[in-house]
């Protein structure tokens, strides 16, 4: 049986990507001082920026926390184990998705 501590690098890896990643979606969330444009497509167009950064920050912080628990769960020895229906996950499976923790049958279901 598989310990999976070689997932452990590849999650650090993405966790740290995510995280820089976040640092500069914050930047934009939070440094805009400059007033808004006076022309009214430039206007929207920065308003949906800003919707969208929005959702990438929390898309991101969502992710993070989805590594941290992959990672408590290499710890425990449970990373491979389904936490809705309790079957092995397929390591192919985890090696595309890393902080998954449906098995596939499962993630369909959650999807559908
Ligand atoms: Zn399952």
């Amino acid at each position: 049986m598989s310990t999976y501590k070689e997932i452990i690098p590849l999650l650090l890896a993405k966790k740290e990507e995510i995280e820089a990643r976040l640092r500069r979606t914050d930047k934009h969330i939070h440094h805009r001082d400059e007033p808004l444009s006076a022309d009214f497509s430039e206007q929207a167009s920065e308003v949906s920026n800003f919707e969208v950064m929005i959702a990438l920050d929390k898309e991101g912080k969502e992710e993070i926390s989805q590594i941290n628990a992959a990672l408590g769960r290499i710890e425990s020895g449970k990373y491979d184990e389904c936490s809705a229906c309790g079957t092995s996950i397929n390591k192919k499976r985890l090696e595309a998705i890393p902080y998954t923790t449906y098995c596939l049958a499962c993630s369909d279901k959650a999807q559908a």
